[in-house]
C-alpha cells in the first residue's frame, strides 16, 4: 500500500500539455486535393469478403475510398510502401500526432526512420459523430487489429479469421511470400469505421456499435506508392464480440481513382524524415 502525499490533489490537478503540438507538421492542402479527385476515374476497385482481407495497391497521387457496402462493418487497415514493406504504417506514432481516432485532413504516418504521411484523408462521411458520451469516436490508432494470439491467451481455442491473420493471408497472396514471411509485416492498423474509446472509471479499452451505414465512406490520397490491405473485421460492427463467427459480418469495398493529368500541380511526393540517424555518434 503507498501512502497518499499530503499534496496529492495539487499534484493531479496539474494541467496537462498537448506532447507534440502539432501546428508545425507540413500543411495539408485539402483544396488541392478535392480538387484534383474532382476529374479523378476509377482505375480499380476490391471487394473485401467478410471475415477476409484483400490487398490492393494505389499508385502515388492516387485516391483510394472504403466504403461500407450492405451494413454495418468495420475495417483493419494497413499500408506499407509498396516498394519497401518496412516502411509501414505506424499507429502509434500518428496517434501521438493527431489524436485517438483520425478524420479529414490528417494523415497516416510511417514508421521510422521513414515518418512521413503515407496517405491524408480527403473524406470522411462520419466526420459528425465527433466524440460521444462514452468518449467514444471512429476511425481509432489506439486498438492493435484483432489476432489469434490474444483470443488463444484469453478463451483458448484455434480462430483463423482475425483480422492478424485475414491480412497475413492478404499479403502472402500480393507478395508470393510464405505465410512466415509475411506475417512480421503485419501491423497495427487504422480502424477503420470502429468506435472506440477508453472507459473514463478503468481506462480500459472498449468498443461500441459502430454508427457506420452503407453509403458510408473514408477516402484517402496516396502520398507515396501503397500496398494496402484490408480485413472485413469479424466483430462485424464490433457491437459485441470479435475474434468468432458470432457477428453479422458485411463486406467492405475499396476503389481506387486517377486524377486527370496535370490535376496536382504543386503537390510532390514526400520525402523521408530529414534526421541524419547518427544517434549522437
Ligand atoms: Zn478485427
Amino acid at each position: 500500500m503507498t501512502d497518499i502525499p499530503a499534496d496529492a490533489e495539487t499534484r493531479r490537478a496539474v494541467a496537462p500539455v498537448i506532447c507534440y503540438p502539432n501546428d508545425t507538421l507540413p500543411k495539408v492542402d485539402l483544396a488541392l486535393y478535392r480538387g484534383a479527385r474532382e476529374g479523378a476515374r476509377k482505375v480499380d476497385e476490391v471487394l473485401v469478403p467478410p471475415r477476409e482481407a484483400m490487398a490492393f495497391r494505389v499508385a502515388a497521387g492516387q485516391f483510394f475510398r472504403i466504403s461500407s457496402v450492405e451494413g454495418p462493418q468495420v475495417g483493419d487497415l494497413n499500408l506499407w510502401n509498396a516498394h519497401d514493406l518496412s516502411e509501414r504504417f505506424y499507429s502509434g506514432k500518428t496517434r501521438a500526432l493527431h489524436g485517438t481516432h483520425l478524420s479529414t485532413g490528417e494523415r497516416m504516418w510511417s514508421a521510422f526512420p521513414f515518418l512521413r504521411p503515407m496517405a491524408t484523408i480527403t473524406e470522411d462521411t462520419l466526420g459528425w459523430y465527433g466524440i460521444d458520451g462514452y468518449g467514444g469516436s471512429v476511425h481509432d490508432v489506439i486498438g492493435t487489429r484483432c489476432d489469434p494470439y490474444t483470443h488463444n491467451l484469453l478463451s483458448g481455442g484455434q480462430y483463423h479469421h482475425c483480422c492478424h491473420s485475414n491480412l497475413t493471408r492478404a499479403l502472402v497472396d500480393a507478395t508470393g511470400m510464405t505465410l512466415a514471411e509475411a506475417e512480421p509485416h503485419v501491423h497495427d492498423v487504422l480502424n477503420v469505421f470502429m468506435c472506440t474509446g477508453f472507459t473514463r472509471d478503468t481506462g480500459q479499452y472498449f468498443m461500441k456499435a459502430s454508427p457506420v451505414r452503407p453509403g458510408d465512406y473514408l477516402e484517402f490520397f496516396a502520398e507515396i506508392d501503397l500496398l494496402g490491405a484490408l480485413s472485413a473485421c469479424p466483430g462485424g460492427d464490433c457491437s459485441s464480440e470479435h475474434s468468432s463467427d458470432e457477428a453479422a459480418c458485411y463486406p467492405l469495398l475499396v476503389e481506387v481513382f486517377a486524377p486527370e493529368e496535370g490535376a496536382l500541380q504543386g503537390w510532390s511526393q514526400p520525402g523521408t524524415n530529414g534526421y541524419d540517424r547518427t544517434h549522437g555518434r
